[in-house]
């Protein structure tokens, strides 16, 4: 079961990977969390990524090609993977293709999480944060019983800068350009399945598992 994850931000990208990788027991392969760990654990990986990753840029794919390569040749990934965050570029998803070759393996289904964009960003815009304690809520899908108020503390709700509706709209932009040669690419190699997204979060789940039950 080797899958590719992809999906917007807002999608719910994280909260299926999780579901998929505790069902199917593969490994998840997140190149995000890969370079995180490496900057806590200061490598030299880690100082080359968060020059970076602290520009929001993306770092090189010599590099991320490399780790990539480096994960899918360990042992547990023998019985599948769970790729998350990678491919982000055309030239990633041909190194793909050469590395998993070279394993004598293949991608079995590109999962991609649809989502409008509309609703991405009423998603990410309902974002409110207690000033005081912390605790988030959503406007719509987890409103305070107080507007404005934090249910636990009392303290002021806000929204944080990198919520606004600029910065999403943005933020969601450079995705959809930066996605959509990927999602063609995976279309005309004919792993692409386009999972609706703007379902329960459970109901997703099922349509990932019903695809996903017929590779067993
Ligand atoms: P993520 O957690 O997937 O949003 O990744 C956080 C940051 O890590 C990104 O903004 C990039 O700087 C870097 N990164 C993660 N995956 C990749 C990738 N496949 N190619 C290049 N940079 C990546």
């Amino acid at each position: 079961m080797n899958l590719v994850l992809m999906g917007l931000p807002g999608a719910g990208k994280g909260t299926q990977a999780e579901k998929i990788v505790a069902k199917y027991n593969i490994p998840h392969i997140s190149t995000g969390d890969m370079f995180r760990s490496a900057i806590k654990e200061g490598t030299e990986l880690g100082i080359k990524a968060k020059s970076f990753m602290d520009k929001g840029a993306l770092v090189p794919d010599e590099v991320t090609i490399g780790i990539v390569r480096e994960r899918l040749s360990k042992e547990d990934c023998e019985k599948g993977f769970l790729l998350d965050g990678f491919p982000r570029t055309v030239a990633q998803a041909e190194a793909l293709e050469y590395m998993l070759a070279d394993l004598g393996k293949k991608i079995d289904y590109v999962i991609n999480i649809d989502v409008d964009s509309d609703i991405l960003m009423e998603r990410l815009t309902g974002r409110r944060i207690c000033k005081n304690c912390g605790a988030t809520y959503h406007l719509v899908f987890n409103p305070p019983s107080q507007e404005g108020i934090c249910d636990r503390c009392g303290g002021e709700l806000y929204q944080r800068a990198d919520d606004n509706a600029d910065t999403v709209q943005n933020r969601l932009d450079v995705n959809i350009q930066q996605t959509k040669p990927l999602l063609n690419f995976y279309e005309e190699k004919g792993y692409l399945r386009n999972i609706n997204g703007q379902q329960d979060i459970n109901i997703v789940f099922t349509a990932i598992d019903e695809l996903l039950g017929g590779l067993q």
